[in-house]
């Protein structure tokens, strides 16, 4: 018999619907409680790497997600100013092994609803609009309250809700993330024919300036600026800026400018960055994901990090007859080092941006955390 039967997740994201597939696919009996109403239809692009896409295999939804995303496996460098220099064309290493491009840009949300219905399609029951409020665990299971008022019994419960995790809170680990000093614009604009795979400048007023191809029509540009309180800017002033921040860069930009308004869904958000230390658990509820640990995305591993928690846990929860101190500690064993890792270089490339460091080893960095990932965790 697996370790548990009835299990509870806090979160509807890539962690949460992550570990829920695996679960439910395994036979457990799965809730998940999600705060937000629904799942939302409005979003921006993410960059999904190798490492990931091997897991949307594993989940049983990477033929559906390869056809709605933009698979690639380049990435270039330009200058800032009228020229956009083409300065490098890097191939990029293929993670998740040769079956899997390097990287994939996609739509968020079309990624949510996909793991929504994979896990909805194996039993897994979604709760909308309920969030996770108490949580008190013993030897053999978990009492939660839900913001519904009503209470339920599981064998675990997996925090699996984000940077401002409520479980975290609740199971007594206190942590804060910190910014990192940088923050960020993004927007969904049309994908010009010339747009093939990720484009890099460095320099300029903005730490970052790149974009993300997410399909044949469309893809996702951002500018990484030094974090700001942008609070309380409006839509139209968010078209803007991003407007006014973009005019040092050309080459596609000068297309994403012209097509850049407030159906562009543009938005801006600050990069954080923290690791809970081991334990991740106390007693029978556990966090992951963005719970456990946050990354500036200057490595687009975030989600794929999240994923492999959810991958890991699972497997272990499957694998086991008990919830008991060697299932913990092999569950530290595979992960808290290597999101440390993982954490700690995208911190550094961020750092070295905010430094100016031109001759800092951002190659040889990369190559790092590429070798360390290609590994299954
Ligand atoms: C600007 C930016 C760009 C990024 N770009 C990339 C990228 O390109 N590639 C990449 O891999 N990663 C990227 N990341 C990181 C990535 O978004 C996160 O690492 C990933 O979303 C973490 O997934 P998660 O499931 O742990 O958390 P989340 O995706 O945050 O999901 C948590 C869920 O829990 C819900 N919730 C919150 N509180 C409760 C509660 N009390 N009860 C129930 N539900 C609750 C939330 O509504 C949410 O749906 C980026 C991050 C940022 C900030």
């Amino acid at each position: 018999m697996t370790a548990v039967q009835r299990v509870a997740i806090a979160g509807a994201g890539f962690a949460g619907l992550g570990a829920a597939i695996l679960l439910a696919e395994g036979g457990v009996e799965v809730e998940v409680y999600e705060s937000k109403p629904e799942l939302s239809a409005i979003g921006s692009g993410i960059t999904l790497q190798g490492n990931l896409l091997r897991i949307l295999d594993q989940l049983g939804v990477w033929q559906e997600a390869k056809a709605k995303s933009y698979g690639f496996d380049m990435l270039a460098l330009r200058t800032p100013g009228p020229v956009a220099n083409v300065i490098a064309e890097i191939p990029d290493q293929r993670m998740g092994g040769p079956e899997f491009p390097a990287t994939a840009g996609m739509y968020r949300p079309d990624l949510a609803k996909i793991l929504l219905d994979r896990a909805e399609s194996l039993g897994a029951r979604v709760h909308f609009g309920t969030s996770v409020t108490g949580v008190s665990t013993d030897a053999t299971g978990v009492d939660i309250t839900l913001s519904t008022g009503e209470t339920t019994r599981v064998d675990l419960l997996i925090g699996a809700d984000g940077l401002h995790s409520a479980v975290r809170s609740l199971i007594g680990i206190e942590i804060t993330p910190r910014t990192t000093g940088m923050g960020i614009w993004r927007a969904f604009v049309p994908r010009p024919e010339s747009v093939k795979y990720t484009e890099l400048y460095y320099g300029g007023p903005c730490y970052i300036a790149g974009y993300c191809p997410t399909g044949e029509d469309t893809m996702y540009a951002y500018l990484v600026e030094k974090a700001q309180d942008r609070s309380g800017v409006s839509d139209e002033d968010a078209v803007r800026i991003m407007g006014e921040l973009s005019m040092a860069y050309h080459g596609p930009w000068d297309d994403f400018r012209e097509n850049l308004s407030t159906s562009s869904r543009v938005n801006y958000t600050w990069f954080t960055e923290h690791v809970v230390d081991a334990p991740w658990n106390r007693g029978r509820a556990v966090v992951i994901g963005d719970a456990a640990h946050s990354a500036p995305p200057t490595l687009a591993q975030g989600a794929a990090q999240a994923l492999e928690d959810a991958v890991v846990l699972a497997e272990l929860l499957l694998a086991s007859d008990e919830v008991d101190q060697p299932m913990w500690d092999a569950f530290h064993e595979r992960r808290v080092a290597r999101a440390r890792e993982v954490v700690a270089a995208s911190v550094q490339l961020g750092d070295w941006l905010i430094e100016g460091n031109r001759d800092a080893p951002i190659p040889a960095l990369m190559g790092r955390i590429a070798a360390l990932v290609s590994n299954r965790p």
